[in-house]
């Protein structure tokens, strides 16, 4: 038995506040350790570190490559019978290494969210390019990668400029260090949403965005861009600055036009903009910050939602005859990444669970089930650790190829790249985005616009499926 000492509980507190919920009802069933696709990288088991927090083992703790390595996909979380938010440990426990200046055991990843973090601070929104050379500059590397990065320029995956927003002092201001004050935590009729795309569709996956619009245009949809919206944080924000974590999307909710939902295109964008929605909902003080902040009033009646409940809001037999010939019986296996794998304060969300299936099976598509479309893709591990990425993206590609899949199709444009450029297979399958498959079995696809962009091109098989002419 570990001998419990002066202060271990005291650490234990604070990583319960910082992380806003209470971990003391972990059983130690390692169901979170099971499901961790990135264990490999970590030191300690996700429930050995959750462990060493009860027991106040705090060097042990604060020092883990467990805490950088986690990407706080959620995959543990949905599946803990306690619903305990395990990456908000992981969050906590940052917070508190970064305020002791404990050495980062894993420099790479801090590296990373650093000049993500600069970047925002620079533009509102992130800046892949920029990221990339300062990354490698810092670490003196500038010959890995290099073919890629090449290859992700020649495919336009790399703007050269940066997307800016007008307001450049209202990021400022989020950025200006103060104590931080967090407690816890047609023929169907025209639908009009507010529409935020994160920065993910608007750079590396800006023919997500193309399609994405192209689809709701033919479904009768109306988008109107969140005005001057800034990036959510990311994960970034969330690895290495809460504070910031939950200023920047607090200040795309202010932005959003009362009376008119806001619809996320990225998932992940999603999760972090829902969650700090709920939070200022129900959190007194947090919500005073927001109005001293913003000054205005919370908007409590927002609606925000995911571009997955479109499909509970059309139905999309009304804007196409003869859906179940569309796709052609394209073998498509769809890969959610770990975007159903929600944090437990948004547990009682609806969950788009089957969507994609469901979707692409009514238009004609041969639906190819492989067991790993909800594993997650590893996401900033693809630049600060590649090979544990290298392996996950390998895998999830190799299971659909093997099930028969003749290409992939993703929701999330961030999970898109690391398919596409993490992938080392030989032959790889196309992977292309939900929003290109909606068009295409619509009648529309900008040949010329989406289909350069992607790594593994997807026209022969599209061709050759009939999907589009030649
Ligand atoms: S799944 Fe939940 S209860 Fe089980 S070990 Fe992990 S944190 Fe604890
Ligand atoms: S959030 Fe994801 S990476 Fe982090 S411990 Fe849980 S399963 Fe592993």
């Amino acid at each position: 038995m570990i001998p419990f000492e002066k202060g271990q509980d005291e650490f234990a507190n604070d990583i319960r506040e910082y992380a806003g919920i209470n971990f003391n009802t972990c059983l130690h069933c390692k169901s979170c350790t099971n499901g961790c696709p990135f264990l490999e990288g970590m030191d300690y088991a996700p429930n050995a570190v959750i462990r060493l927090v009860q027991l106040g083992q705090e060097e042990a703790a604060l020092n883990s490559s467990t805490i950088w390595v986690c990407v706080g996909c959620n995959t543990c979380s949905s599946c803990c019978p306690m619903a305990i938010d395990i990456p908000a440990v992981m969050d906590g426990l940052r917070k508190k290494a970064l305020e002791k200046k404990i050495k980062v055991p894993e420099p790479d990843i801090l590296n990373f969210h650093t000049q993500v973090l600069n970047t925002i601070k620079k533009y509102g929104r992130n800046h892949k390019l920029e990221i990339m050379m300062r990354y490698k500059l810092k670490k003196m590397d500038f010959l890995s990668d290099m073919g890629l990065g090449l290859k992700m320029l020649k495919k336009r995956k790399l703007d050269l400029t940066p997307s800016k927003i007008q307001d450049k002092s209202a990021i400022e201001k989020l950025f200006r260090k103060k104590n931080s004050s967090r407690k816890n935590n047609s023929r169907s009729k025209r639908l009009q949403f507010t529409f935020f795309p994160g920065c993910s569709l608007k750079a590396s996956g800006h023919e997500n965005t193309l399609s994405l619009l192209k689809f709701c245009e033919l479904v009768n949809i109306e988008l109107t861009e969140l005005e001057d919206w800034n990036c959510c944080g990311s994960s970034s924000a969330h690895s290495i600055d809460l504070d910031l974590a939950e200023k920047l999307p607090m200040r795309n909710i202010s932005l959003a036009p009362k009376g008119v939902s806001l619809l996320i295109a990225c998932p992940s964008c999603f999760v972090r903009m829902k969650s700090m929605y709920l939070k200022l909902k129900s959190d007194k003080q947090l919500r005073q910050k927001y109005e001293d902040l913003w000054g205005k009033s919370f908007d409590e009646t927002l609606e925000i939602i995911p571009f997955f409940e479109i499909f509970n809001r059309i139905d999309i037999k009304d804007h196409i005859e003869r859906p179940k010939e569309k796709l052609k019986q394209l073998k498509v296996a769809p890969y959610y990444g770990c975007m159903l794998a929600m944090p437990p304060d948004l547990r009682f969300e609806k969950s788009y669970a089957g969507v994609l299936e469901k979707t692409l099976g009514a238009l004609g598509a041969d639906v190819i089930c492989f067991g790993y479309g909800t594993r997650c893709c590893g996401t900033y591990l693809s630049v600060a650790k590649p090979r544990v990425a290298q392996k996950v993206v390998n895998e999830i590609i190799f299971k659909a190829m093997e099930a028969g899949a003749e290409c992939m199709v993703t929701a999330c444009a961030m999970c898109h790249l690391n398919l596409e450029i993490r992938c080392s297979l030989e032959n790889p399958i196309p992977i292309l985005h939900f929003s290109e498959l909606l068009s295409m079995a619509l009648g529309e696809a900008d040949r010329k616009k989406w289909f350069p962009r992607h790594i593994v091109n997807p026209v022969p098989l599209l061709k050759k499926r009939g999907l589009i002419s030649s």
